[in-house]
């Protein structure tokens, strides 16, 4: 009989079982305890799963022939029952040609899922500063966003979300006016997160309301401490996700959070998109409420969607932001300079205000300036940053502008 072979093992918590790349000659079934599957790269180690009783693990190696795709390590005290590859391949090989191609195929669609999920680790790895482009759903499976959403909530419980904040100039005098506030998450396992990939996964769960109210509130806080540290009446634009905004306690929470910090309304710029607008009318009476109350209102990545200037008739706001796809090639192509010329042209002839992103040279601040673009943020002018680099920056600013007068 098969089973007479069945041996146990028994490991203490912390131990490694395998090791991603080694031969595999045995799979494992848990009897006891929980086991952490990770993927290791470069000598980071990404966690893909947590395994416990009655789950087998370690299978693949020794079906395909390939060795480990992963490394397990017990998280806890386990006892393994220790499934040898003779055992398995007898009961594979002995099963009928069907079950067998799609035992075979599966786990092909495994390991192509885990090389995918790796890849897809490195690029969210990336500076979140660059690779605008990259498209942060390529190669997540559902179950990989079931998990990255775990990880989200947890990183949420552990605190590890920071703020930095992008200077905001008027293009006229260069002068700082505001900041945007942008989220970063430099995850322990995972490192140094893409916002728009995680934010597009946390705006999914339920986990967008209360992580929403937290950058409010730091935002908020901060930009107080920067006003009373400076003097200056600074503002400070937040991104608002669509779902964060239809939540019902939205406006009663952010005037809470205000009041709280002793800022103007006309200090919080709201930065919103047009994927809003999917909620329809009530969207638009939500934007009407936060003006009447005194909050600018954005429409951030304008021109990217697909009827930016559809919206612009039935709805106020108090700026467009140009998205950096536009402003990027303003210096090299003839199209891009036409649309954005076309969108300041706009702004100004409804009265609302043009915020140029992305501005990375001397000579798309001038190109922008000279169409009669207001204000402007990018790389050109300071990159986002922790608030007490921010602070470090403005003092500079400040010394420099009224030594400046004093001369
Ligand atoms: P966004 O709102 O369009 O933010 C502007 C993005 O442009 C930021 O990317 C910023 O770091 C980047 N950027 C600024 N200047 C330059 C430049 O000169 N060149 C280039 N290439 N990029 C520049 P980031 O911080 O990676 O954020 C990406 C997106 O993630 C944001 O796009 C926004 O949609 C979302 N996001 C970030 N923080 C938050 C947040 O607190 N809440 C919500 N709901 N979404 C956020
Ligand atoms: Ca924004
Ligand atoms: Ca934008």
């Amino acid at each position: 009989m098969l089973d007479s072979k069945i041996l146990f093992r028994n490991l203490k918590a912390g131990e490694v079982i395998f090791q991603q790349g080694e031969e595999g000659n045995c799979a494992y079934i848990i009897e006891e305890g929980r086991v952490q599957i990770s993927l290791e790269k470069n000598g980071d180690s990404f966690p893909v799963s947590i395994i416990g009783v009655g789950e087998i693990f370690g299978e693949m190696a020794i079906l395909d022939g390939l060795a480990r795709a992963g490394t397990a390590r017990c998280l806890e005290d386990v006892r393994l029952c220790v499934v040898s590859s003779d055992q398995l391949y007898n009961r594979i090989h002995h099963s009928d040609s069907v079950v067998r191609l799609l035992v075979l195929l599966l786990i092909k669609r495994t390991r192509s899922m885990n090389t995918k999920l790796i890849l897809s680790l490195q690029s969210q790895a990336a500076d979140p500063e660059h690779d605008e482009n990259a498209n942060p759903g390529d190669g997540k499976s559902a179950i990989n966003e079931v998990r990255f959403e775990i990880e989200l909530h947890k990183a949420f419980q552990e605190r590890e979300f920071r703020l930095h904040y992008q200077p905001i100039v008027d293009m006229k005098t260069s002068e700082t006016l505001g900041f945007e506030a942008l989220i970063r998450w430099n995850s322990p396992t995972l490192g140094p997160m893409r916002p728009d990939l995680f934010m597009k996964v946390a705006e999914e769960s339920s986990l967008i309301v209360p992580l929403g109210r937290w950058i409010q509130e730091q935002a908020i806080s901060d930009l107080k401490r920067i006003q009373d540290e400076t003097g200056r009446p600074y503002f400070m634009s937040v991104n608002v996700s669509g779902r964060q905004f239809m939540d019902p306690a939205y406006l009663t929470n952010l005037e809470e959070t205000r009041q709280k910090y002793g800022v103007l309304t006309s200090q919080v710029k709201l930065e919103i998109t047009e994927r809003i607008f999917i909620d329809g009318a009530r969207a638009i009476e939500m934007v009407e409420e936060c003006r009447k109350l005194g909050y600018q209102v954005s429409l951030d990545d304008f021109g990217t969607g697909y009827s930016s200037l559809s919206y612009l008739k039935n709805l106020k706001v108090d700026n467009l932001k140009i998205d950096q796809s536009f402003t990027r090639s303003v210096n090299s192509d003839q199209r891009s300079y036409a649309l954005v010329r076309c969108m300041v042209q706009l702004c100004e002839d409804m009265g609302i205000e043009s915020v140029a992103e992305g501005i990375e040279t001397q000579e798309m601040a001038t190109q922008m300036r000279d169409m009669g673009c207001q204000f402007a943020q990018g790389y050109f002018f300071a990159r986002p940053q922790a608030c007490d680099d921010l602070l470090k920056l403005l003092h500079a600013q400040l010394s420099s502008e009224s030594s400046s007068k004093a001369a």
